[in-house]
């Protein structure tokens, strides 16, 4: 195993893993990830959908940035395409107007009750009065995606290490020096991918928290077989995020879309927030749920200003920061990898993405650090 290289990756998330499958193809790149498997946090429990027509502006064009690496993936990169159609269905009440607009102003296209019914037998029109799709949302293979960038990363010699925590960081002549439990690795460029603990790892490195803040979200799987087909199921979410629900598979995939600050740890579900979702769920279909099959949380993370933070941070030579993705961090890694490849590069942001009017400032860690 070689333990020097040319960048080093701390976390083997998505973020970490596109980095470095990016990078690959002309640096030695090392990737350390602290769990046995990559993707064991946020990535390995997320609802893996592509939605163009949700979250802030920032993000928006992030995802249409993105659009082109899912839709035509370049070939080779994975057996299967990566995107599946699932449309993407608000429900709405009233007083929920402005949330409702919102979407529509954001490209949703408002339907008929007669047609959400087609869609959503179950929906209770009593309750939810008004409905808008975007057809043009997907499911994300997120394991498949996943799994290419580390198979390239390997293919092009690059490292992936498991069971490596990152315990201390050290910066001498211009070279660092990442301990591990077990091991120390060198290189001149160390990248922060480390999702919740992002703060955590700056301060391993002697630098003030950028103030990234970890926000559970909780999840459960209910089964509704008996009952309903939902494998054709569009991804349904109640105006201003009140919460959400979806098909896996047979299943359904319920979130009450909270987001509660947390420390980084191994979240688990939050029972009191699955309650109320349960709730919102029965009011919204009629279905009274008695057993939740399996539930599961992850940590959302976001900067101050809940834009990503990609760039070299000031204070010390080599350290780069790749997080702050909160809750688009698999639809937007396409676009974030190639802005982190380029600024590594000392480039500009990559034309494409420029002209769609993100600019390097609204990204770079200087906006926190005074
Ligand atoms: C319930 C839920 C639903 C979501 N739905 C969507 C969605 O539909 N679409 C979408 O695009 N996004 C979604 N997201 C957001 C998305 O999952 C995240 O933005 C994304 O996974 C963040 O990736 P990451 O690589 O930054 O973090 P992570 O996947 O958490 O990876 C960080 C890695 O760093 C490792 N690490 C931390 N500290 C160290 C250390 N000291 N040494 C070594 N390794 C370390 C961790 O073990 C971890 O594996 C959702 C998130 C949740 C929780």
């Amino acid at each position: 195993m070689n333990t020097s290289a040319d960048i080093i990756i701390i976390g083997a998330g998505i973020a970490g893993a596109s980095l470095a499958n990016e990078l690959s193809s002309n640096h030695s790149v090392i990737l350390l990830e602290a769990e046995t498997q990559p993707g064991y946090h946020s990535t390995g429990r997320s609802a893996a959908v592509f939605l163009p027509t949700s979250g802030p502006g920032l993000i928006l064009s992030l995802v249409h940035a993105s659009g082109d690496f899912f839709h035509n993936t370049p070939q080779g990169f994975c057996e299967h395409p990566l995107l599946s159609p699932r449309t993407t269905m608000m429900i709405a009440k009233s007083g929920d107007d402005e949330h409702f607009d919102l979407g529509l102003s954001n490209g949703m296209q408002e339907i008929s009750t007669t047609q959400a019914l087609e869609k959503v037998p179950a929906i209770n029109t009593q309750n939810y009065t008004k409905f808008s799709i975007d057809p043009q949302t997907f499911d994300i293979d997120v394991d498949a995606l996943l799994a290419a960038h580390i198979k390239r990363l390997k293919k092009n010699a690059g490292q992936l290490v498991t069971n490596a925590q990152v315990i201390k960081l050290g910066h001498h002549n211009n070279l660092w020096t990442v301990t591990t439990k077990q091991q120390e690795f060198n290189a001149p460029i160390i990248v922060n991918a480390a999702g919740a603990w992002a703060d955590h790892v700056a301060e391993l490195a002697g630098l003030k928290a950028l103030s990234i803040q970890p926000k559970r979200r909780s999840a459960a799987l209910i089964d509704v077989s008996d009952k309903w087909d939902v494998s054709h199921w569009p991804f349904v979410i109640a105006a201003g995020d009140r919460f959400y629900f979806r098909p896996i598979g047979k299943k359904l995939m319920i979130s009450p879309a909270d987001q509660t600050p947390v420390e980084p740890h191994d979240a688990w579900a939050d029972d009191m927030a699955l309650a109320h979702a349960m709730e919102d769920f029965q009011q919204a279909t009629g279905f009274e749920v008695t057993h939740l099959e399996h539930t599961w949380a992850g940590l959302r993370s976001f900067a101050p200003d809940e834009h990503p933070v990609i760039g070299f941070d000031p204070r010390a030579k080599g350290f780069f920061w790749l997080a702050g993705q909160g809750g688009y961090g698999i639809e937007t890694s396409p676009a974030i990898s190639r802005i982190a490849s380029a600024f590594i590069a000392q480039q500009n942001i990559p034309a494409d993405i420029k002209a769609l009017g993100i600019e390097q400032s609204s990204l770079h860690p200087e906006r926190f650090i005074s």
